[in-house]
């Protein structure tokens, strides 16, 4: 087996050059197992270790001792002064696919549901707070994104505590690790949920082994990393969790200022009917009051509803808590940070101010170097799939349309011809239409008449909810337009000792196996030396007076061939037999 040495990280492009693989058959194992990576993106060790496994490649990854850890990364959290209040703590669930995330804050929120706020569960609910023994507790969800490198990185951003969930029946994967390397470098508390407890098969012990692998030694096993048992399903062990939640933000003794003009994130966006543009954010520090002038980017808002999350009314929301917010004139950026500004005409300026500079900033925007390089060296060949995206948020819009670029290759790309928030519509048609563009759309509706406009001008439009099998249904598209491979096999090679019979069409020789086995019907190129002397097909082999299928290495025979024009055979030349096949390549 061979060992190569990387670093505690390495880029995906240059995890796949040491490996010798396509990097597009890399991104792919990696999408496999949910990490969304393009060719620039860092993984860590312990990834490209499970991933290289699952690859089944015969090859060892030994970790290169590196001279200085990388720095954490700095928090940009407004600065609490002396006095500030107790705010409660901002908690992301994160965790490998499948290991029940969406289970454990469905339980937590059925049975905790913050006062008031019952009923009216929006549609978008990326954050929301639960109420356990009188005190509040706010949780970041980011349903369908898991997969989203970005997004995690915001929202550990945001996160005062990460809490893991393992599934006890699966134990670590690469999204666990994923998830533990954000908290780290994050700088946030970890504490690890092991969930499904419940099930047969269940292995908490095995779980903790493998926790304890990444550092995080339990507290009965004398380390100091929270772990707590849990079934999301029968809500054994979720109390205590939340116990536990409570307890490391007490020690974490979390505060914020209240007196002063609100600052947040934006975490959600999207444009419902009536209400125009609706803004999901979490009030970081201040106290945010229906009525304020908001600025975000290149946008602002004079506050028009504030609400809870759950959609309750609210004339006011304090540090940690997350908040909807409507009035914007434009659709605010996911990501992007809010503040309160005094005025509408000092929001008025400073968006417009903004907006210019993006204006004038340089167009690369999100394109790397090297991807740039990609694209200038695209051959002019390159095969393009045009396609329209639409999609419920601006956050899951953003993630669709950055997974789909890393199906990008050399030979066939993706290009989006239009995009947008919210249902398919007619116009969406027309475009998808004119530019032989498929419509894909993600965690939406369209309503009949568009389909059938759509039926009418045989315009493809897929729904998902997955983002996975969106994905999975557009590298098949690009697959099919990959140009079909020729590849030939070779099978073996026969020196001739001697010519029995040629025609112009015909040659029948005899001589010896040197190399592999030959088998009939075949193709053969015949070679004198080095020199290609004519390409022919093997008609038939005898071993002795009888025909054969087969003649393996060492053994004489004798070998028919056909051919287009006539090849004057001699002794020493050498019959190299190959099977020719058309394969359809995939991405
Ligand atoms: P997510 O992808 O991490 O959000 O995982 P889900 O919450 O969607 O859960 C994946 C599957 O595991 C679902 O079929 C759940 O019903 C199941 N599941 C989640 N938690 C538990 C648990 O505690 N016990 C059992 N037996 N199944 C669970």
């Amino acid at each position: 087996m061979a060992t190569i040495e990387i670093e505690d990280t390495i880029t995906v492009g240059a995890l796949a050059d040491k490996l010798m693989i396509p990097v597009s058959r890399l991104i792919g194992e990696l999408m496999k197992n949910g990490i969304m990576a393009t060719v620039n993106e860092q993984i860590d060790f312990d990834t490209a270790q499970i991933i290289v496994e699952e690859l089944g490649l015969d090859i060892a990854l030994e970790r290169q001792e590196m001279a200085a850890r990388t720095a954490p990364l700095s928090r940009s959290k407004p600065a609490a002064s002396e006095g500030a209040a107790v705010r409660p703590p901002v908690v992301a669930v994160m965790g490998h696919v499948d290991h029940g995330k969406t289970t454990l804050l469905d339980t937590i929120r059925g049975s905790h549901v913050a006062k008031g706020e019952a009923g009216g569960i929006t549609q978008h609910i990326s954050a929301y707070q639960v109420d356990h023994n009188g005190r509040l507790i706010t949780f970041l969800d980011t349903p369908g994104h898991e997969a989203f490198a970005s997004i995690r990185e915001h929202s550990a951003h945001l996160t005062d505590i990460a809490l893991i969930v393992v599934a006890a029946d699966d134990g670590v994967k690469p999204q666990t690790l994923e998830a533990i390397r954000f908290a780290r470098k994050a700088g946030v508390k970890i504490i690890v949920a092991i969930n499904k407890v419940d099930k047969e098969g269940a292995n908490p012990n095995l779980v903790k082994q493998q926790l304890a692998e990444q550092q995080l030694l339990v507290e009965e096993w004398g380390g100091d990393t929270v772990v707590v048992e849990v079934s999301a399903v029968t809500g054994k062990g979720v109390p205590e969790l939340l116990d536990m939640v409570l307890l490391v933000a007490d020690v974490e003794d979390l505060r914020a200022d209240v007196d002063r003009p609100a600052e947040g994130l934006i975490i959600e966006a999207h444009v419902e009917q009536g209400r125009g543009p609706v803004a999901h954010g979490l009030v970081e520090s201040g106290t945010l009051y229906l009525g304020d002038y908001v600025v975000v980017g290149g946008t602002y808002a004079k506050l028009r509803n504030l609400e809870s999350t759950s959609g309750t009314a609210l004339t006011e929301a304090t540090p940690a808590t997350p908040v909807l917010m409507t009035g914007f004139k434009s659709m605010p950026e996911f990501g992007d940070e809010f503040h309160v500004v005094a005025s509408e005409r000092e929001a008025r300026a400073l968006a417009e101010r903004r907006q210019s500079e993006q204006a004038q900033g340089p167009k690369s925007h999100g394109v790397t170097s090297s991807e740039l390089i990609r694209i200038m060296n695209r051959n002019k060949e390159t095969t393009e799939l045009n396609i329209v995206v639409k999609a419920d948020a601006q956050g899951s819009l953003t993630s669709v349309i950055d997974s789909l670029k890393t199906l990008d290759t050399q030979e066939v790309v993706v290009r989006v011809v239009g995009s947008g928030i919210g249902q398919v519509t007619e116009n969406d048609v027309y475009l998808a239409q004119t530019s032989h563009a498929i419509i894909y759309g993600f965690n939406i509706s369209i309503q009949s008449n568009v389909k059938q406009l759509a039926a009418r001008q045989q315009v493809s439009v897929r729904l998902f909810n997955i983002i996975y099998e969106l994905i999975d249904d557009a590298r098949e598209e690009l697959s099919a337009l990959l140009s079909p491979e020729v590849r030939e096999t070779e099978l073996g090679r026969l020196i001739v000792r001697g010519i029995f019979k040629t025609t112009k069409t015909e040659v029948i020789c005899g001589g010896e196996v040197t190399k592999g086995k030959l088998e009939v019907p075949a193709q053969a190129y015949v070679m004198r030396g080095d020199d290609k002397l004519g390409e022919v097909e093997v008609t038939n082999l005898k071993r002795g007076p009888a025909d054969t299928k087969e003649v393996f290495e060492g053994e004489m025979c004798g070998l028919s061939f056909k051919t287009k024009r006539r090849i004057d055979v001699q002794e020493g030349d050498t019959i190299e037999l190959f099977r020719r096949e058309v394969v359809t390549r995939h991405l």
